[in-house]
């Protein structure tokens, strides 16, 4: 009682020790000094992801969060890339997108973190492989078609992913799987059908329709051509000895820096195409290969290959 008494006194001695009501709280930014690293989920080109414990109370009682940061060595300069991911993810609401929950301020504002849900089975490009004999083709047919919905959403939104791949859509559980990875995602404004860019070096080109190879024009149809890749490595439960990158190396020969993309390109233009995967059903081909019309106006879209696929698993 007497020191409750004392401090009642210091207190209107000292009003600014008095304590302030909580300020209203955004739950979506997250203080750095709650979160509690754990283990790394994985990195890519340009990001690293890390799963987090966020604890406030400190007791082991916070939620698991996905955590992404720029990896060091592409620094600030491009510290727009996260911002840009940030706001785009924010903004997208789909059961088969990956769920935003926030950000985390470093020092002084100056580079922010993007944080996710966090889903416990990692990347296709993880799991498949690990899982191939619980793993049926109705089960990947489900996939296909989760990943063409939640791409038919971003299309409606108007955006490209720009890097739509087996490595970039995570699995939640056995049953649902989301895209993630907006990183190279780009807005195209109304009106205008594809997007340009140049400075990219580090493009995923063996994902990439001609269009993008040659004239680095993204259209909604540049990411359905990525889809069918993404389709023949689910085929193919992302076995290594057989990822785009090994097949179309065996077709082009071996060549570096930008031969390689001009080799790949003739290849392309030649009609040349990913294999058949083992095991793989001709319907399932067949609309591959209707991802990887060379014109981007002749290839399918993401609603047509709903219908088709739904109707493969009747
Ligand atoms: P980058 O832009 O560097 O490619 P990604 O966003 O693709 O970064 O993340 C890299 C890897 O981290 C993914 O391939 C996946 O294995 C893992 N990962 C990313 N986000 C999550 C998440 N929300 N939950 C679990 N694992 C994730
Ligand atoms: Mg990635």
């Amino acid at each position: 009682r007497a020191i409750v008494r004392d401090i009642d006194k210091l207190e209107e001695q000292n009003p600014s020790i008095k304590p302030q009501p909580a300020p209203e709280v955004d739950p979506t930014v997250f203080e750095k000094r709650f979160l509690k690293s754990i283990r790394d989920l994985g990195q890519g080109h340009f990001g690293r992801v890390e799963l987090c414990r966020y604890d406030p109370r400190g007791d082991r009682t916070g939620e698991l969060v996905a955590v992404k940061s720029l990896k060091p060595e592409n620094g600030q300069e491009k510290g727009n890339n996260l911002s840009s991911e940030i706001n785009i993810l924010k903004a997208l609401y789909h059961e088969n997108i990956v769920k935003y929950k926030g950000i985390c301020l470093e020092e002084g504002g100056r580079a922010t973190k993007l944080i996710m849900e966090f889903l416990p089975l990692g990347s296709l490009k993880d799991y498949l492989p690990d899982n191939k004999s619980k793993i049926s083709l109705s089960t990947l047919l489900s996939y296909a078609t989760q990943i063409c919905r939640g791409m038919d959403y971003l299309g409606s939104q108007n955006y490209i992913h720009r890097d739509l791949a087996a490595r970039n859509v995570l699995v939640e559980n056995e049953r649902t799987v989301k895209i993630g990875d907006f990183g190279l995602t780009k807005s195209i404004k109304n009106n205008e059908v594809y997007y340009t860019v140049k400075d990219d070096n580090d493009s995923p080109i063996y994902w990439y329709a001609p269009e993008c190879l040659t004239h680095c024009k993204f259209y909604l149809a540049s990411d359905v051509w990525s889809f069918g890749v993404t389709m023949y490595e689910l085929l193919t439960y992302c076995d290594p000895i057989k990822a785009p990158m090994q097949l179309f190396s065996k077709m082009i020969g071996s060549s570096h820096g930008q031969m390689i993309i001009v080799h790949l390109l003739h290849a392309l233009e030649e009609g040349k195409r990913l294999p058949q995967p083992d095991g793989c059903p001709e319907p399932m081909y067949e609309l591959m290969q209707k991802c990887w019309e060379h014109t981007p106006e002749r290839r399918i879209t993401f609603k047509q290959l709903i219908d088709e696929l739904s109707n493969m698993r009747q």
